[in-house]
């Protein structure tokens, strides 16, 4: 590389050594273009039941293919959208990827498990949202009970027309979930006012819970209280045996983590579900 023949001289730009602040910049830049041209793509990653270790569900999860930078994240790439206005046109391919990814499994007969997807409250307080959704559904032929979204707690949430959105979702057979709950400040304020159907939590909760007795306590009572409100309960982020076997004993329904499996591309998505998950 250029450096090396001495300091006087201009550098090539290499993408892989860009400072962190320049990466940023240029990814900002590119988001738009990258959507136009077909660089994002979903991963899935399997929710198993931990009392039979079959696949009862997935999320999708998406993925920017960079030219230069490869495979970025969306804990990247998904506030970027939000600040900039991008995460409506991104979120819509979303919902259209997974409806028509789900009417392919369907018409291959190897996907009979819902997808959740994740969307942003952004898209949540838009008028036009219930109808994309709907839209997209007919569009693949696929029912709702086939989709279920996962909505983060935010303060947007506790509008009105957001508890409204959420009902004529579930009307449709629509499942709605609270992701990563216990993270925001409102979680339970949220239980009352919407009736979600599943409430997902946060990794943070599981990482100590094989060693810490309040952590274990705390993810107990979730699932107790959300049993209790006729939720189902699912665990994300789990990574060890310890902690499915706790889960399980807990009467968690179901796990998602990288000791089943981490989100995989949809052709091996279709493998793990021939073959079930099979552990190492
Ligand atoms: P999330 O919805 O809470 O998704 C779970 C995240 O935890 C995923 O990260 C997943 O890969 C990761 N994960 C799952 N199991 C494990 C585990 O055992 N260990 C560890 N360390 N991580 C695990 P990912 O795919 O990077 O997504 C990050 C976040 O980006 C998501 O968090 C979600 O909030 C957001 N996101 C992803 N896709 C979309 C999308 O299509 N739309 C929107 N609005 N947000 C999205
Ligand atoms: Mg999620
Ligand atoms: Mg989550
Ligand atoms: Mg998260």
């Amino acid at each position: 590389r250029a450096k090396e023949n001495g300091k006087d001289q201009w550098q090539c730009y290499d993408p892989t050594m860009a400072s962190e602040s320049y990466r940023r910049f240029i990814l900002k830049n590119d988001l738009q273009r990258g959507i136009a041209r077909g660089e994002l793509t979903l991963y899935y990653q399997p929710k198993i039941a931990p009392e039979t270790e079959q696949i009862v569900g997935a999320e999708a999860l998406v993925r920017w293919q960079h030219p230069d930078f490869g495979i970025v994240e969306p804990g990247y790439f998904i506030p970027m959208a939000e600040e900039s206005g991008l995460i409506t046109q991104l979120g819509n391919w979303v919902i259209r990827e997974v409806t028509q990814q789900i009417q392919r499994w369907s018409a291959l007969n190897v996907c009979t498990v819902p997808v959740s997807f994740n969307v942003s409250p952004k898209q949540l307080v838009q008028s036009e949202f219930v109808r994309t959704v709907v839209a997209s559904l007919e569009a693949a032929g696929i029912e709702g009970v086939c989709i279920e979204l996962e909505i983060t707690e935010s303060a947007m949430i506790h509008n009105d027309h957001v508890v409204d959105t959420i009902r004529m979702l579930q009307n449709r057979g629509i499942k709605v979930s609270v992701d990563d709950f216990g993270t925001g400040y409102s979680s339970f304020g949220q239980l009352r006012r919407h009736r979600f159907d599943a409430l997902k939590v946060d990794k943070s909760f599981v990482d100590s819970i094989a060693f810490d007795k309040s952590s274990a306590t705390l993810v107990k009572a979730m699932i107790q209280m959300a049993h209790d409100l006729g939720l189902r309960v699912i665990v994300e982020g789990v990574e060890t045996r310890e902690q499915v076997e706790i889960l399980r004993d807990y009467g968690c329904d179901e796990i998602q983590g990288y000791y089943y499996s981490r989100p995989v591309p949809p052709e091996e998505f279709e493998t793990l579900l021939r073959q079930g998950v099979t552990m190492a």
